[in-house]
């Protein structure tokens, strides 16, 4: 028998502990639950129920468990103590996420984009005066963040951006529109890239900002998809001041800052592409399989184990950039392949979905695992465009990772 380390037992008791608090505030999901895609099972992290009521109860919910969460000392394990956080490390956040899966929970997918890209990014920018005020909130849910970059004529180009800011005293106006921003419905503070010099090189002109999305002058209409959700939104700026404590970085610096996001925006979108809320992906698919009758097809059965393969190979993929960052790295390019092989990955399960239930998938016939897909083979167009598209990851990985020639400008 190995000898148990201290690091073992404190582990150890964290999850009895874990355990404990989870028992007294949730149910046990079923192990032999049936899977129906359907609510909470988006995969990019936007919320999009369709009906209002429904979105906000949802996001209600979603907000009062990240509370119950946070104050019980499980919302955000790795924080800093000062802040609110635990002070523990990431083996005790993996420990705590491989128990918390087990249980009946509301999905908090609405704190990807606050969680998984904001708030690193206030970590590595923001005064810490600004950081301490908002990254509690963050973890705690009573703050949801949305991200606002992209314009109508600034998407995979986002140097091309045109919102303005111009400085008044202690203060910036902005002036623009933004588009595509998921949950800025929802969201309490924006991260914005603005352009402040332009009369600079286009890079060197952005500064980026926190905006309070309820400060006069901000409007926010939503756009509906082909999922039937309207989970992003365009937003307009008319005349809104932010306070200069409120700059991420430094004046001109806002391409740095925003590279911080992106980057976290790839390694976030790329883990989480897992689906991983309930039971894995591939039990769902196996689950599919085994209920239209075609486990014992070997065309199928074929399929189904390549899926099982690029499954099991990116899951290792992002365990190992998630190492990666936890031992202190910063998001590199490399990150970019977890984002592509995800797109792939689903692009391949809405392909195999398709094949297996055929006229099923857009047919809601009632029956189990009908239709319940079409959300996924409708939203994963999307996920080849947000946080990057296929064309411009593959550029990414060919021209920074490989170091091949840049494309032709
Ligand atoms: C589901 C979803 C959620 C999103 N959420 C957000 C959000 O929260 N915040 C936000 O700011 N934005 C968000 N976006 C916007 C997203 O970042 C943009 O859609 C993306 O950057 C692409 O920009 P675009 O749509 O303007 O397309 P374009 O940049 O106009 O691209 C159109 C096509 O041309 C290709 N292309 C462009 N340039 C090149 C090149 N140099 N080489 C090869 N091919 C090229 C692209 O790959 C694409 O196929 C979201 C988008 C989606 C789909």
């Amino acid at each position: 028998m190995g000898s148990v380390t201290a690091e073992d037992e404190d582990l150890e008791a964290f999850r009895a502990r874990a355990r404990a608090f989870l028992d007294d505030h949730a149910d046990r999901r079923p192990a032999d639950e049936p899977f129906v895609w359907g609510r909470g099972d988006d995969f990019v992290g936007i919320v999009e129920e369709g009906d209002p009521e429904t979105e906000a109860a949802a996001v209600a919910a979603a907000r009062r468990w990240a509370a119950t969460r946070f104050d019980a000392g499980f919302g955000w394990i790795d924080g800093p103590v000062e802040l609110g956080g635990a002070g523990l490390s990431g083996a005790h956040v993996r420990a705590y996420r491989g128990l918390e899966a087990a249980y009946d929970l509301p999905d908090l997918s609405i704190f990807t984009i606050g969680l998984g890209m904001v708030a690193p990014t206030i970590a590595a920018h923001a005064r810490p005066e600004v950081a301490a005020r908002y990254l509690p909130p963050l973890h705690r849910g009573d703050v949801i963040a949305c991200q606002l970059f992209s314009e109508p004529g600034a998407g995979s180009d986002l140097a091309s951006l045109s919102t303005r800011a111009v400085r008044d005293g202690d203060e910036w106006v902005l002036d623009g529109q933004k588009v595509w921003t998921s949950n800025a419905h929802h969201a309490g503070i924006g991260e914005i890239i603005c352009r402040t010099d332009p009369d600079a090189p286009k890079h060197a002109g952005m500064t980026a900002f926190l905006v309070d999305v309820h400060a006069p002058g901000v409007e926010v209409r939503p756009l509906r998809q082909m999922t039937g959700g309207a989970g992003f939104n365009e937003v307009f700026f008319t005349g809104v001041r932010v306070p200069d404590s409120h700059r991420l970085g430094g004046v001109g610096e806002g391409w740095g800052v925003a590279l911080t996001t992106l980057m976290n925006e790839r390694a976030s979108i790329g883990s989480g592409m897992g689906l991983a809320r309930g039971p894995g992906p591939f039990e769902r698919l196996v689950a599919l399989t085994r209920f239209v009758g075609a486990d014992a097809d070997p065309v199928t059965r074929d399929r189904l184990a390549r899926l099982y393969t690029t499954h099991v190979v990116n899951g290792l993929t992002a365990k190992r950039a998630t190492a990666a960052l936890r031992a202190g790295g910063l998001p590199g390019p490399e990150l970019s392949i977890l984002k592509l092989a995800g797109t792939q990955h689903l692009l391949a399960i809405a392909e195999y979905v398709a094949g297996v239930l055929g006229p099923a998938l857009c047919a809601d016939n009632g029956e189990w695992g009908t239709f319940a897909w079409t959300k996924l083979v409708c939203g994963v167009p999307g996920g080849r465009l947000g946080g990057g598209s296929d064309e411009i990851v593959r550029n990414i990985i060919g021209e920074r990772v490989l170091g091949l020639p840049r494309e032709p400008r």
